[in-house]
């Protein structure tokens, strides 16, 4: 028996008083402010952002503290409990190419509201998070959202007070991500710590030119009155390549929209008004000598199609029925996508063997975290498989999340 290890979420006192006082030993006097954000699970919709497709994820309890002071001139000095010693710049060297390090998640948002027209001068910071790095549960945009509301809060610009404002803060925080981190993501991250509520998932669409209201819809996902638990498992599986393979998942996507003359794979689905996957799969069949390409829309487009049918049932309240579509969604991602890896494979069949009602890698994979649906009487049942499961292989020692769906950045 191996003690599976807990990755226990911060009271958000204990998460402010941790920044507060990294803030008070790092620079002279007090912060202005503390703000957080969290990271976030997607329940179902993966690789399908920056298909123009659907994704619904949940903001988790674990959350990025940001203690922040705004300064008089541009320079932006920041320290983590997370990176070593005192990262800085002034904002007017902050552009695409030009920073490196963790700093660039956070000038980089800086750099994109200014860009938007908004007046950000310099700051001091600090961050702690409890959130696990490059887990696959978005510790990258909880920082960027954290910093986000903190800079929209000392520079009064409102943005954070209402979703409209909150949409046009992850325009910001997805493009500090893109151009000044040099991560070309697809905007689930930081739509979901922006935008998600507690007590809900969070539908989104992301076909361009949408309304606010129209491209994220919240949707009540009840977990605890069903007696059911969201179980996250970080494998900490650690694999190269990671960002080589998600630009040609990526590449072979535009290919494939491109043969077929479309925006995006999104005019493919059927639930969506599409042509539908048969004669998206005929017309790609020349082009595609060794099926990869087709293999590739059959995920995006099946996988949007299982986003909305899972996103129906929560919304009728039957989360215990959606384990099925997670299952198809682990399946489609580890066959056609060819994103799972062994890790995630393991937690999958080992949380399903122990009695979970569903369970699926979550994120880009190449590693992260995998979810499973468990009824709460079966949470260590099921962890303590996955532990033994684990040591049985010899691979290093996940760690356990619960996730009930939680706060946005605020
Ligand atoms: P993920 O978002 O899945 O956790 P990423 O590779 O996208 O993984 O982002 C992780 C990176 O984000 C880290 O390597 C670091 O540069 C930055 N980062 C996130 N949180 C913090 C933090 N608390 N302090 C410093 N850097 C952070
Ligand atoms: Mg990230």
């Amino acid at each position: 028996m191996t003690e599976p290890q807990w990755l226990e979420a911060w009271t958000a006192e204990e998460g402010a008083r941790r920044v507060d006082e990294l803030f008070t030993r790092s620079f002279d006097g007090s912060p202005e402010g503390v703000w957080s954000a969290p990271g976030r699970v997607n329940l179902i919709g993966e690789h399908t952002d920056y298909n123009a497709g659907l994704c619904l994820p949940t903001a988790l309890p674990h959350r990025t503290y940001i203690a922040l002071r705004p300064r008089e001139d541009d320079q932006v000095r920041l320290v983590s409990a997370q990176a070593e010693g005192m990262w800085e710049t002034r904002l007017s060297d902050v552009a695409p190419g030009a920073v490196r390090g963790w700093g660039a998640y956070v000038a980089g948002v800086a750099w994109a509201l200014a860009e938007a027209g908004h007046k950000i001068g310099g700051f001091d910071a600090a961050v702690d998070s409890c959130v696990p790095f490059g887990a696959g549960l978005s510790s990258s945009a909880a920082l960027e959202a954290a910093v986000a509301v903190a800079l929209d809060a000392v520079a009064s610009l409102g943005l954070a007070e209402s979703d409209a404002g909150r949409a046009t803060l992850v325009d910001a925080t997805r493009l500090a991500e893109n151009e000044i981190a040099g991560a070309p993501t697809g905007g689930l991250d930081q739509s979901a710590s922006l935008r998600c509520r507690e007590g809900y998932a969070l539908l989104l669409d992301f076909r361009p030119g949408l309304k606010p209201l129209e491209s994220g819809v919240p949707v009540p996902f009840d977990l605890a009155t069903a007696g059911l638990t969201l179980l996250v498992v970080d494998t900490r599986a650690e694999h190269s390549h990671v960002d080589g393979e998600y630009g040609a998942r990526r590449a072979a996507c535009e290919q494939a929209a491109q043969l077929l003359g479309l925006e995006s794979l999104r005019d493919i689905a059927p639930t969506l008004g599409g042509m539908g996957i048969d004669r998206a799969l005929a017309e790609l069949e020349p082009h595609d000598a060794d099926g990869v390409l087709r293999r590739r829309v059959r995920h995006v487009v099946s996988e949007i199609d299982r986003t909305a049918r899972f996103a129906d049932l929560v919304r009728e309240g039957r989360a215990a029925d959606v384990g099925p579509f997670m299952l198809a969604s682990h399946a489609s991602l580890r066959d056609d996508y060819e994103v799972s890896c062994r890790e995630l494979d393991l937690v999958v069949d080992t949380a399903m063997a122990a009695g979970a009602l569903g369970a699926r890698m979550t994120g880009g994979g190449f590693g992260g975290s995998a979810i499973a649906l468990v009824r709460r009487s079966d949470v260590d049942t099921v962890a303590q498989a996955v532990a033994d499961a684990f040591a049985d292989a010899d691979l290093t020692a996940p760690a356990f999340l619960l996730a009930p769906p939680s706060a946005p950045a605020a």
